[in-house]
């Protein structure tokens, strides 16, 4: 059956207003229902008690508020990493993970529910699979089924608020990072419309430099992003300085090669006077030579920028495997002796299989399983 209800979580302001208007409703009422969507995450019409009795029975009979029911969560052995995979109306499932991190690293399990937590950060997804197919990413290898709408996107940052302000914590989130399934800018609309939810103080209200939206290279997002009065951050995956090399391990690079690309990041910089972060997985014999480590120097000379190294995260259906820790390293001093910033991502809940779509192919592998049975 196919779902009627509006999702209120994908309208904004001025839509929401239209509707409560066709409702003949005052227009306060706006605000009223954003405090209980946004500010107390209420999850159920029920509990919004200044609102009358009949919109209230109106809300729930023609809207929802959010459109994900979770149907697995798996979490980190030190409990500080959960991810979730929900099922949306038409029976397609997407996963969002949420990041614990604690002043003093090294703490016991049980500091998942304690104040030690300082940092809060939710990573979530903008479609089920997707069309990009970079092939070391579990995402990209299952093809791409459909864009979310903007309260899927919303509805996964609301549910982790919800239940961390369930569980005593008055900051429930901290920072967001749109890093999941799917390539943001291939729907930039959609993106910037879930970054207006997130930022709005009316809605969301998270500070926009505590959100970061990473893309695989679309430039058309890049330049439209660096035209909004938005201080988000932005990432680029690079993952390789040569159009041969990017072209095999970022297949968007053949439509935006990295002249263009570097060009529409430079332009950004100049426009926003923010810094880019480049992201760059480090995969064993692909790209992680000190030539590349020269390449990547040489590419990103004299930029405002920082790159963000990452270890692989070795997925089932390819053959790219981790770099050896003492390569990263070596790759790391490169780049700082060329003058490059450069950190490396700690992971996070690798053994709950934390990369990129992992948790929906691990679920739709062991669904074809059972049927094969
Ligand atoms: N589609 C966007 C955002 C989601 S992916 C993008 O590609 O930027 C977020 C980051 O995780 C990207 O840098 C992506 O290249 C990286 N990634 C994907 N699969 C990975 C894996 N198996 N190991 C390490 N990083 C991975
Ligand atoms: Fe898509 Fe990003 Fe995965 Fe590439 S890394 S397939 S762009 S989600």
């Amino acid at each position: 059956m196919t779902e009627k209800r509006i999702d209120l979580l994908s309208l904004d302001t001025h839509e929401l207003t239209g509707l409560l208007t066709s409702w003949n409703e005052p227009v306060y009422r706006v605000k009223q229902i954003q405090r209980w969507l946004y500010h107390e995450l209420a999850d159920d019409f029920a509990a919004m008690s200044n609102l009358p009795q009949a919109l209230r029975a109106r809300l729930a009979q023609e809207t929802r508020l959010g459109a994900l029911t979770p149907l697995v969560t798996q979490k980190s052995a030190d409990g500080l990493t959960q991810k979730t995979l929900f099922q949306m109306t038409d029976g397609q499932t997407v996963e969002t993970v949420l990041m614990r991190y604690l002043d003093t690293p090294g703490s016991p399990a049980e500091a998942a529910d304690a104040a030690q937590v300082t940092r809060r950060t939710v990573c979530i997804s903008t479609q089920v699979g997707c069309p990009v197919g970079c092939p070391f990413c579990e995402t990209g290898q299952a093809g791409f089924i459909r864009n979310l709408t903007l309260g899927e996107i919303v509805a996964q940052v609301l549910y982790f608020a919800r239940q961390e302000k369930r569980a005593g914590h008055a900051l429930p989130l901290t920072n967001l990072v749109i890093m999941g399934m799917g390539e943001p800018f291939m729907k930039f609309n959609v993106t910037w419309r879930a970054l207006e939810a997130f930022t709005d103080p009316a809605r969301l209200g998270l500070g926009a430099r505590r959100i970061t939206v990473s893309t695989s290279g679309y430039v058309d997002g890049i330049r439209q992003l660096a035209e909004k009065d938005l201080q988000v951050n932005l990432a680029v995956s690079l993952h390789a300085a040569d159009d041969a090399l990017r072209d095999e391990l970022v297949p968007v690079n053949r439509k935006y090669p990295l002249r263009e690309l570097m060009r529409a990041c430079r332009d950004y910089v100049r426009a926003t006077h923010r810094r880019v972060t480049f992201e760059y997985a480090l995969m064993d014999g692909i790209n992680d030579s000190p030539a590349h480590a020269q390449a990547v120097a040489q590419l990103l000379h004299g930029m405002l920028c920082h790159v963000n190294l990452i270890p692989l995260n070795p997925t089932s259906a390819s053959a790219y495997r981790r770099t050896s820790a003492a390569r990263v390293k070596q790759f790391e001093n490169s780049l700082r002796a060329a003058n490059i910033p450069t950190t490396l991502r700690v992971e996070k809940g690798i053994e709950i299989a934390a990369g990129c779509g992992q948790l929906r192919q691990q679920m739709s592998r062991r669904a074809a399983e059972r049927q094969a049975a």
